[in-house]
């Protein structure tokens, strides 16, 4: 981590610096003027000690040289000097104030007089050093070293001077005896401090007096100090400073020679006297120094963890700054940072793979726009309008790099806030998604070229079933009629099988046409109301004949609270439920098949038609039951079939909002069920399917339109057999001359004929003036898909018959058309 600095830092540490100096400084101050006052003080003191030294010495010098000058004048005179001496001094003795004692002592040594008594005792003071240093030479004013009285015990300080007979011969001293305690007194009254001291010395290194009184000091020469050895052959006046070999103590010393007089004067004070305040003064300031430093440390240190926490704080933020503009500087999407007024702030370096541009010119000109003109104003408007809600959009649009190329772009866009400046600003990550949106296209153009194929696949289908539907039509209608016809027994069994195939082979055609228009989502359903009653009635009609040849016993039962009406495919219904009867019919060998309508209201749920075919035939082995519904699911290949029904049937009911399903045991039986919502078609709309005649039966003239003779020649034989009259039209322009002509109670028309399709025709007779233009007309065809039977009702038809065409249903449809026409036809007769 870098050091850390902050102005706070700087600051204690100077304060504390400053302090520092000015603590020290005034220490310094202060103790250097106290040493500096101490020393003069010392100097002044020595000056005084000097001229008291001199003075005394002086005075004493001054009686011994009076003394001396009054006993030679005693024996000029020629006067008793002996005799005399006792009071001359005596009285001397009087003026002195440092002396207490004043004698001669003669040549030899012996005190001869003193002022003391006038016959004093025989005492010799030859062995002392003021009188051994006159004996020689006059020594003019000998101070003595200090000694002790042999008389009292008492130290002592002998000042003497030499006497001589009038021819100038030695004849004795006179000596004054002087008392250091004298000149004690007075240095102790100097009071140079406590541990201070005053000492007077000889200039030959004994010591005189000192103060304070050191009895062994005394007998010791110190002709060797520094003192006699440098500073006093230096200057006679003059300071050192030193450690007292006697008692350890460090003082400061001033020194004079006293001037005329072989000694010198030395006062010291220790420097502990001199510092005594000092130190305590300076020892509370330190006090006070250490509390300030402690303050400004406790303050610094607050500082510096305040400095080193927002170091860190800084740090980290510089590195998760550092982090993410790394993942930013290498992402493959071009990033952009910019502010809400358009300034951006950053523009990582991928942009210029995914733009051409530098970030660098991104920066500079924030003018260059690269979302494609034509959707520029949408991407704002987007940004701006769902930014405000979400705070993050993800926008697809173009892109125009800088060559001129248009990319597809996938732009995520955040409004966030830059922590550090509480700005809001844009996160934009741009991505090229062009490769994506090329796979895109293909996909899509693939999904679309394969819907086409299963298009073309199913219009192929229909086409196919449709040709093959019409010369089917031929040879299952004819094969019935041929059944109809006398025939030798192995004659009928032919014919029998020629329609049973035939029948199969329908079967399958349709089967295969619904499936491949179910894969293709190209089954329509129509929504009309319809009565379920009829419906049930007019699918067992179909499949009665085989039930009763197989001897199992039809029954319908449609349920009392099941509606009269219903809204639904009608086509589809019947479709689902035929292929269910069918199936029960096919695979029961013996007992009966049961038709159940029920309506089911289960609480919560949307109510429901329940309708269930039960069968006692083979049933079906429950875990085969799963695979019933699934394309190809066939069980029992031995009777034929495609294996497609149930799964149609699936698709239709599911398609249908409604579900289906089978119970089953094997060797009792199954019933196969399927449910449809039940809705009701608001009342007073009346059905859209044919009106129900009161009765199947009734003949009428019908005119059927067919192109081909052989169908033509089906149709009409088929009708003629029920009874009604038949007139043919071989296409449109026919048919529409023989409406003009003739009356008609139904029209059953082709659609696909040459000269006049069915649909112009039926447009045409629906022109036409008087009742002819009100004649049911319904299509004859094998093209019934829903959006096909909506056009035929456009153009004006009832609703259309299948082909091929089936016996039961064609008569049945028939005869309800002619029955409702009927009381037209008489009221018209
Ligand atoms: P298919 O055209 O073969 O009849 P479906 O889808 O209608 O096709 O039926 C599929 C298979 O389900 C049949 O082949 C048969 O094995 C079985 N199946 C259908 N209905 C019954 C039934 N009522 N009783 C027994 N098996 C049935």
């Amino acid at each position: 981590m870098k050091p850390v600095r902050t102005p706070s830092l700087v600051f204690g540490l100077a304060a504390l610096c400053l302090l520092t100096v000015m603590f020290g400084h005034g220490l310094y101050q202060s103790h250097r003027q106290r040493m500096a006052d101490s020393q003069e003080l010392t100097d002044k003191l020595a000056r005084a000690l000097e001229e008291h030294t001199q003075h005394s010495f002086q005075a004493i010098d001054g009686t011994l040289r009076t003394t001396i000058a009054h006993l030679r004048s005693l024996r000029e005179t020629g006067q008793d000097a002996d005799a005399l001496a006792h009071g001359i001094l005596k009285a001397n003795l009087a003026t002195m104030t440092h002396a207490r004692q004043l004698a001669i002592l003669g040549p030899d040594g012996r005190v001869r007089h003193h002022a003391g008594r006038p016959d004093p005792a025989p005492v010799n003071l030859a062995d002392r050093d003021f009188f051994k240093a006159q004996v020689e030479q006059d020594a003019g004013l000998f101070i003595g070293a200090p000694a002790i009285s042999r008389n009292n015990s008492a130290w002592f300080i002998g000042a003497s001077r030499r006497l001589t007979t009038v021819d100038g011969r030695f004849d004795g001293v006179l000596v004054a005896i002087v008392e250091p305690q004298r000149f004690r007194a007075f240095y102790k009254a100097l009071h140079p401090g406590e541990r201070g001291a005053v000492t007077l010395l000889r200039l030959d290194g004994a010591l005189i007096v000192n103060e304070p009184f050191e009895e062994e000091m005394l007998s010791r020469s110190y002709a060797d100090i520094p003192l006699f050895r440098k500073h006093l052959p230096e200057a006679p006046v003059g300071r050192f400073r030193q450690i007292a070999s006697t008692d350890g103590v460090e003082r400061t010393y001033s020194y004079r020679r006293v001037e005329g007089l072989p000694l010198v004067v030395v006062i010291g004070s220790a420097v502990q006297d001199t510092l005594g305040d000092w130190w305590i003064d300076a020892r509370r300031q330190a006090v006070v120094w250490l509390l300030c430093v402690a303050g400004l440390g406790a303050l610094a240190a607050v500082a510096l963890r305040h400095g080193m926490e927002r170091a860190r704080a800084l740090h980290a933020l510089a590195e998760s700054e550092e982090r993410y503009r790394l993942i930013a500087d290498n992402a493959s999407d071009a990033i952009f940072r910019t502010r809400l007024d358009g300034t951006r702030l950053y523009v990582s370096p991928s942009v210029t793979a995914v733009l051409g541009y530098t970030p660098e010119e991104l920066m500079r000109t924030p003018r260059i726009e690269f979302i494609h003109p034509d959707e520029r104003e949408e991407v704002f408007h987007t940004l701006h309008s769902r930014l405000a809600v979400s705070g993050r959009v993800v926008l697809p649009f173009r892109a125009v790099r800088k060559d001129g190329r248009v990319i597809w772009t996938e732009t995520a866009v955040s409004l966030i806030v830059d922590p550090p400046s509480g700005q809001k600003e844009w996160i934009a990550a741009l991505r090229d998604v062009s490769e994506r949106k090329g796979i895109e296209t293909e996909l899509l153009e693939a999904k679309r070229q394969a819907e086409q194929a299963a298009r073309v696949k199913s219009d192929f289908l229909a086409t196919m079933s449709h040709e093959i539907r019409t010369p089917m039509n031929g040879v299952v209608g004819f094969a019935n009629l041929l059944l109809e016809t006398p025939l030798s027994p192995e004659q009928e069994r032919f014919a029998t099988h020629v329609r049973d195939a035939g029948r199969s082979l329908m079967t399958v055609i349709n089967d295969i046409l619904d499936f491949s228009r179910l894969e293709a989502g190209r089954l329509e359903l129509r929504e009309a109301p319809f009565a379920p009653r009829p419906l049930v009635e007019s699918c067992g009609a179909i499949v009665r004949l085989a039930a009763e040849e197989k001897g199992l016993a039809l029954h319908l039962d449609v349920a009392d609270d099941v509606p009269e009406r219903l809204l639904g495919d009608p086509d589809r219904i019947r479709q689902i439920l035929l292929n269910l009867l069918g199936n029960a019919v096919k695979f029961t060998e013996a007992g009966s098949v049961t038709v159940r309508v029920t309506r089911q209201a289960e609480r919560g749920a949307e109510p429901r038609v329940v309708l269930s075919v039960t069968d006692t035939g083979p049933g079906i082995p429950e875990d085969k039951q799963p695979l019933l519904f699934q394309k190809f699911g066939q069980i029992d290949r031995s009777h034929g079939g495609t294996g497609l029904g149930l799964a149609i049937s699936r698709q239709l009911a599911e398609i249908m909002g409604g579900g289906i399903g089978v119970t089953s045991r094997t060797g009792v039986g199954s019933t196969f069920w399927f449910t449809l919502p039940l809705r009701e078609p608001p009342a007073g709309n009346e059905a859209a399917e044919a009106p129900r005649a009161a009765s199947a039966t009734g003949t009428g003239r019908i005119l059927v339109v067919e192109d081909l003779a052989m169908n033509r020649e089906l149709v009409t034989r088929l009708l003629t057999l029920a009874g009604h009259a038949v007139v043919c039209a071989e296409d449109g322009a026919q048919a529409v001359e023989a409406m003009r002509r003739e009356r008609f109670d139904l029209v059953l028309m082709d659609v696909h004929m040459p000269v006049m399709d069915g649909l112009e025709a039926t447009r045409a007779i629906r022109a036409l003036p008087g009742p002819a233009a009100r004649t049911p007309i319904l299509a004859l065809t094998a093209s019934a898909l829903p959006d096909e039977v909506a056009g035929y009702r456009a153009a004006g038809m009832e609703g259309s018959i299948t082909k091929p065409v089936d016996k039961a249903l064609l008569l049945d449809t028939v005869a309800r058309y002619v029955r409702a026409t009927a009381p037209t036809e008489d009221t018209a007769v």
